[in-house]
Order: C-alpha cells, then structure tokens, then sequence
C-alpha cells in the first residue's frame, strides 16, 4: 500500500517553499499556513424511515484577500477535517494562478450518498446549507458541485438560501442547472481547460499534439472531455484506465486510437465502459507501464500516481487533470526520471474559472453564450500557463513550484499592500 498523502502538509510543504524562494518574511507564510477559518457542523436529517440520523459536515475557507471564497462541498464517508482543510487551501492557489479574484474554500459532509434515498439527500442539502448559511453568500463564499455532489444537488442548495433570505440569489452557489443560472460550458469546463493546457505543454516541449498517443485514467466528467478535446485536436486516445463496481480497476486499450465519441455513446447507453467491445480491455498494472505513450493524463483521483507506480512510468509528459493525482514521493521519482509535470493547480483550473463566469453572469443578470465562455476561459488559461512557464525558467524551479511561486507571489503583495503583516 502507498502512503496516502496528507493534503495539508503537501500543501504547507509548498507554500513554505514558495515563501523562501521568494523571500518573504516568515509571518507570510504562518499567514497561509492554515486555513481563516473552519466551521464544524452537526447536520440532522429526518430518514424515510422515521428516524433521525446526524451527520457531520464541514465548510473551511482558507484566505479571502483576493475576494470571497470559492470551492466546492462533497458528500463522502471520508470527509474529514483535514481533507477539507487541504482542499480549501488548495483551491486559494488554483484560484491565485489564474489570476481570479477568489480566495479558496472546501466543504463536505461524511456519509455514504449511495445509502441516501433522493429525499433524504435533499433533506440532508437544505439542512447542510441552513448549518453553514451564515458563512456562505455571493459576495463571502460560493460553493459549487465536487464529489457525489451534482446540480441538482446545487439547486436544493441555492433554492434553500434563497429561501432563507426571501428572494432569488442564484450566485450563492455555480454548477447550477442551466434554467436555474448555471452557465453555458460550465460542465466541459474542466476538460476543456486540461486539453487548452496539453496543447500548450505540446507547444513548449516541441511535440505535435496530433502525433501524441494519450493515456488518461478516469473517463468520468474531467477525463472524458479531455479525450473529447484532445482527440479533435489529432490526438489518438490509445488508454483509458478506469473503475467498475464488479471488477475494480482496468482499462481500456486500442494502439490505434479509441473513437471517444462511440465510447461517449456507449457510456449514455450504459452507465459505464467496461464492457466496451471495440477495445481491449488490459489491468490498471498494464496501463501505467504502457511504453508507447507520449501524455499522461491523471483525471480520477488523488494519490493515483505514488511511488509504487511512478517507477513504471515512461511517457514524455504529465498533464495533471485530477486535483492531487501525484504524491510528493512519486513526484521526485518523476523528477529525477526527468518527466515534467504540468500541475494540477494550473491544468485543471478550468473548472473554477468557468464557476467564476457563472457567478459573474448571475451578478449581473446577463448571459454568455458557450462560444463565449470558451474563448474568455482559453484567453485566461493560456496567460496563466505563460506566467507559470516563464516562473518555471526564470526561477529554475518544478513547474509545480513555479504555480506555487506565481500564486503566493500574487497573494503575498495583496497581503503587503493591505497590511496584513
Ligand atoms: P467523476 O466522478 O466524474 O470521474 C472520476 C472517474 O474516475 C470515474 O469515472 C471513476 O469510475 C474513475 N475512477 C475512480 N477510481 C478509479 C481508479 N482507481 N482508477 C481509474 N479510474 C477510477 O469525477 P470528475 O469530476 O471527473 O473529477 C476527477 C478529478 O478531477 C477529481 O480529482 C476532481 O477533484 C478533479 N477536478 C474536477 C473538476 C470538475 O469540474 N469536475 C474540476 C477540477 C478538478
């Protein structure tokens, strides 16, 4: 078994670093060492049976210098304190290196959504909101969707503080359904921006996008619209890793490139690829020592590439699309391998930008269309991606680091310039 990861002390590992690097004094980074603050909650929720059941739920918001918080909340049974806190924090640096005036925030409840009938989720929503609904609000702190947590679940949320106030405010919360707010492109975001990404890590590492073979594990919401885009750009799809409930882990391969649009179709059909017939269907194992892959792409969970995997690895580029795919220990293995690694922080900050126009768009009660959204998104990405490359030259550092460096950099003179420390 590989070590899970802390998500705190791999983030304080970076701001500390980026803190140094940059020179600032030490309060800076005893300032963003720890999330402004936690609310913990106990959240009641009547079950269809009768009974009452109380479930623990959390919201942490990490630094608001750079405007209100931003970050979404997930119903899991391993929400705990310490992964909310990591994950706001998280979310205050993905935020910063796009350039986005938002700090981070993350919540969540623990418990099994899948034991959940739909009444008792909604029951569970309205009841989470009512608990944290003094910390939350369009110009404090916006939710949005994250794990086993969906636009329905969104709507409840909005519909509930709405409720509360005594009138619509749809920009409480983003990845809401269209009619309710929500923003067009806002659910291809994500792998929309990734692929943006991967077109520009192909740029700087002079390969041609459409002579890669790609590797991408998780064809969920982020991994399938990134094989969408990357194949449209000539990319052949020759992996897909995967989970399935019966069997665990696999995936699916074809040296010839998968027709991600039939395998969109199959899953719609299905619910699921794994019984996808136009591929061969190989082990997890199998598809991290793939020897004929240009990208990899990380699009399922945290801690997938660790130290166990890492040593098998031979690609040309990592492309992170999941939030915190790679553990310190496998990064310095792909370090010392010479892979770069283009950062989740950056690649997958697609998703939060896209919530960013919809809160827009609801503030001012006017609505962009999905040509718009995607050209805004691309411009924003692209800058980013320069600013972190260029860091990455300037200051000889990871591209992991350089995200860091830009991020605290841009929140550090906010701090200075308001006084902070
Ligand atoms: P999702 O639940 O839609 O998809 C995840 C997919 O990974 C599923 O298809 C699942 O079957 C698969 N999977 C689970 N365990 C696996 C394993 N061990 N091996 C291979 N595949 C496995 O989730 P998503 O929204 O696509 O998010 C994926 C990652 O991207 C997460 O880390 C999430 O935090 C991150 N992310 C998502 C967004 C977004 O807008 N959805 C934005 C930024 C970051």
């Amino acid at each position: 078994m590989s070590k899970i990861a802390n998500p705190v002390d791999t983030v304080q590992q970076e701001i500390r670093f980026a803190c140094e690097k940059l020179g600032l004094e030490k309060s800076y980074y005893e300032l963003l060492k720890e999330p402004e603050r936690v609310l913990i909650v106990q959240v009641p929720v009547k079950m269809d049976d009768g009974t009452t059941k109380t479930f623990t739920g959390y919201r942490a918001q990490h630094c608001t210098i750079m405007g209100p918080a931003k970050g979404g909340f997930r119903y899991h049974p391993d929400v705990c304190l310490d992964e909310v806190k990591g994950l706001s924090m998280w979310m205050t640096f993905k935020c910063a290196v796009v350039g986005i005036p938002y700090g981070g925030a993350k919540g969540g409840v623990c418990c099994n959504p899948a034991d959940l009938s739909k009444g008792e989720l909604e029951r569970l929503t309205r009841n989470y909101l009512r608990a944290i609904n003094t910390m939350v609000g369009p110009e404090k702190d916006i939710p949005a969707p994250d794990v086993n947590t969906n636009a329905q679940i969104m709507a409840w949320f909005m519909d509930e503080f709405s409720t509360l106030k005594g009138y619509n405010i749809p920009g409480v919360v983003t990845g809401k359904p269209i009619p309710l707010g929500g923003s067009q492109g806002r659910t291809q975001a994500t792998g929309y921006g990734v692929t943006v990404a991967v077109k520009k890590a192909c740029e700087v590492m002079n390969i041609d996008i459409a002579k890669t073979n790609i590797a991408i594990q998780g064809f969920g919401n982020v991994g399938s619209y990134t094989s969408l885009y990357c194949s449209k750009d000539g990319a052949k799809i020759v992996a897909i890793g995967e989970w399935d409930k019966e069997i665990g882990t696999y995936a699916l391969y074809d040296e010839k490139g998968l027709d991600i649009e039939k395998l969109f179709d199959y899953k719609a059909k299905n619910g699921t690829i794994v019984n996808y017939p136009d591929a061969k269907r190989i082990s997890l194992d199998e598809f991290w020592t793939l020897d004929n892959i240009d990208i990899l792409i990380p699009a399922a969970l945290e801690n997938a590439i660790n130290e166990n995997n890492a040593p098998t690895i031979k690609v040309k580029i990592i492309v992170e699309a999941a939030n915190g795919p790679t553990t310190p220990e496998a990064d310095k293995i792909l370090t010392e391998k010479g892979i770069p690694l283009f950062p989740d922080i950056l690649c997958n900050a697609g998703g939060v930008t896209a919530s960013y126009f919809e809160w827009v768009q609801n503030l001012m009660n006017f609505y962009w269309t999905e040509e718009e959204v995607n050209s805004k998104l691309e411009h924003i990405l692209i800058s980013a991606f320069d600013d972190v490359y260029n860091m990455h030259k300037d200051a000889n550092v990871s591209l992991r680091q350089a995200a860091y460096l830009v991020a605290v950099k841009r929140i550090a003179d906010n701090i200075k310039i308001r006084g902070w420390v």
